[in-house]
């Protein structure tokens, strides 16, 4: 599988960057990217504790040496689990590795003093590995302290990217919220339908066969993330209205066989795509040929 090959590929370990830190509380650490990064920590020679759903009647001994909490527990329950967590040495990193990052940032800002850091790994659990993946990071507080833990990431494999908890939000309503969402409304149509997918895909060309691959595999994952993710601020829902008014504009546009309308924002959305229109032609081409040589091998 995936998994015993990412183990594999990765069992001779990693460099240690912080081998003087005290243990690692992983706060979800049973959970899909929890076990991802307790293994990542685990490759890499820290001391590794996980802190599930039933072992909170230990917290206070499991975190009482703790040289850095990550949690990362479903989105709807990570602030009041920030808020249970026993005061932690002063010294002690806080993290969360939420997908969105303003209300864990501020929460974490309030329950510590010490250092805080906001991350959010931009991939899901079923990666091979962190090559060429990317981490957005927030800074909370003291990031002196937690150099080490970038540097850590990048060791990985994964590049950083910096930004602002509220820019990181906003940036996410399109292409998590809206893109998550146009997904499960195409499953949704889909359903109800009811084609044969069978026959479907023995009609389509690889370009299909790849679209609807970017729909279904949100439905091998979990509603409750996606519900999360989708509702998580009241910005997601007045985009996500905001495309279905100009949705029903161009269905407008159908109703009155305006192809001259239709033609024109076209060529309005082909030069606000500028020089992109033609790099992201190249670029699919070559994904394409890629998906191409993969159904056939
Ligand atoms: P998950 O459901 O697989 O894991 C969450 C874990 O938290 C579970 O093991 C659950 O038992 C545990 N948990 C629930 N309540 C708890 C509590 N009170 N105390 C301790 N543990 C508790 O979810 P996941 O997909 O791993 O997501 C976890 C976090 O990672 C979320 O914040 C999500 O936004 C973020 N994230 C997920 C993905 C992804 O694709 N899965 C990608 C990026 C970020």
């Amino acid at each position: 599988t995936m998994r015993e090959s990412y183990a594999s590929e990765n069992d001779s370990g990693f460099k240690c960057l912080k081998p003087e830190l005290r243990p690692i509380v992983v706060v979800g650490g049973y959970g899909q990217l929890g076990s991802l990064f307790c293994r990542l920590f685990t490759l890499s020679g820290y001391q590794v504790r996980k802190l599930g759903s039933q072992d909170w009647d230990q917290a206070e001994a499991l975190l009482a040496d703790a040289g850095m909490v990550v949690v990362t527990v479903p989105i709807h329950l990570t602030e009041q689990v920030i808020r249970r967590l026993p005061k932690l040495p002063e010294d002690c990193i806080l993290a969360d590795l939420t997908s969105i990052k303003s209300g864990p940032l501020q929460t974490m800002l309030e329950v510590h003093d010490g250092p805080v850091v906001g991350l959010h790994p931009m991939f899901g659990p079923d990666i091979s590995s962190l090559a060429k993946q990317v981490v957005v990071y927030c800074d909370g507080r003291l990031p002196e302290h937690y150099q080490w833990l970038l540097e850590q990431i990048q060791i990985w494999g994964a590049s950083l990217n910096r930004i602002s908890a509220i820019e990181h939000d906003q940036g996410m309503t399109l292409i998590q919220a809206l893109r998550h969402f146009t997904s499960f409304v195409y499953g949704v149509h889909l359903a109800e339908e009811d084609p044969r997918l069978e026959q479907l895909l023995s009609l389509s060309s690889p370009i299909y066969r790849l679209e609807l691959a970017m729909v279904g595999r949100l439905f091998a994952q979990d509603g409750q993330l996606y519900a999360d993710i989708i509702m998580s601020s009241p910005q997601n829902l007045a985009m996500i209205k905001r495309f279905h008014q100009r949705f029903g504009e161009a269905i407008q546009i159908l109703e009155n066989q305006d192809k001259a309308a239709f033609r024109q924002a076209f060529a309005q959305v082909e030069s606000w795509f500028g020089d992109y229109a033609g790099r992201f032609m190249k670029e699919s081409q070559s994904l394409l040929r890629q998906a191409n040589d993969a159904a056939h091998r």
